[in-house]
C-alpha cells in the first residue's frame, strides 16, 4: 500500500485489532477510532448507536475510496452512494447506477463493501479494542422499555379477553360473531384534569401542566 504521505513511523503496528482497525488503517481514517468511541458514549452531547456508528464508517471508507479514485464527493453523494450499495431492495437500478459510476472510476465494488464494517463489529471495537465501556442507558431508554412493557401486558389482556369471550361462545354461553378486543389505558392528570392514553402520555413525558414553573 503506498504510505508517502510524510507521516511519522506511528503507524507500522503490524496487526491490526481487529476488522476495523484493518479498515482505519487501509483507509487512512487516523482519527477514527476518538471519532467512533466519543460518538458512542455521547462525549459531545447525544448518544450515536452502534447502527449508526457502523453506518458512519462506512461512508467515510467510502468517501476515502472515492477521493483515492479521484473523484470528488459532496458529503450528500457519498451518504447517497452508500444507502444505494447497502440496499438490495426494489432501488436495484439505482443501486447499479451508483455501482458503475465507481466502477468507471477504477474502485473494486466487491472489495470495498467486503470492506464494510457491520454494526456489532464496531461494538466489539469499541468495546474490546479500544476498552471502551458502554454507555449506561438513558432516560429515552428507560422511557422505551416502560412503553414496551406497557405495550405487552395490553397485548397480554387483549389476548386473555379474546380467548374468555371465544371460549364462552364456543361452548355456547354467549352469542358472539367476529369480535375484536382493543384494550387503552387511560392517565389523568389529577393536578389539571386532563386524560391521556398512556401510550402519549409517556411520548410527552408526562402532562404539559406540570412543565410549568
Ligand atoms: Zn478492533
Ligand atoms: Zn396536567
Amino acid at each position: 500500500m503506498a504510505d508517502d504521505a510524510g507521516r511519522p513511523e506511528a503507524h507500522s503496528s503490524p496487526t491490526p485489532c481487529c476488522k476495523v482497525g484493518r479498515v482505519i488503517e487501509r483507509y487512512d481514517l487516523p482519527s477514527m477510532d476518538e471519532r467512533l468511541a466519543s460518538r458512542w458514549v455521547g462525549r459531545d452531547g447525544e448518544r450515536v448507536g452502534l447502527r449508526d456508528l457502523a453506518s458512519f464508517l462506512n461512508r467515510a471508507v467510502l468517501r476515502a475510496a472515492m477521493q483515492e479514485a479521484g473523484l470528488d464527493p459532496l458529503d450528500g453523494e457519498v451518504g447517497d452512494i452508500y444507502a444505494r450499495l447497502e440496499n438490495d431492495g426494489p432501488t436495484d437500478r439505482m443501486r447499479i447506477r451508483a455501482r458503475s459510476k465507481l466502477e468507471r472510476a477504477g474502485i473494486e465494488v466487491e472489495a470495498l463493501t467486503r470492506d464494510f464494517v457491520s454494526h456489532p463489529t464496531v461494538g466489539n471495537h469499541l468495546k474490546e479494542c479500544l476498552s471502551v465501556d458502554p454507555p449506561r442507558p438513558d432516560a429515552t431508554d428507560k422511557v422505551e422499555k416502560a412503553k414496551e412493557r406497557v405495550f405487552k401486558l395490553q397485548s397480554r389482556t387483549e389476548s386473555v379477553v379474546r380467548s374468555s369471550i371465544e371460549y364462552l361462545r364456543d361452548t355456547g354461553r354467549l352469542q358472539a360473531g367476529e369480535f375484536d378486543v382493543f384494550v387503552t389505558t387511560r392517565v389523568t392528570c389529577e393536578r389539571c384534569g386532563t386524560q391521556y392514553d398512556v401510550h402519549d402520555f409517556l411520548r410527552r413525558e408526562g402532562c404539559d401542566c406540570e412543565a410549568d414553573p
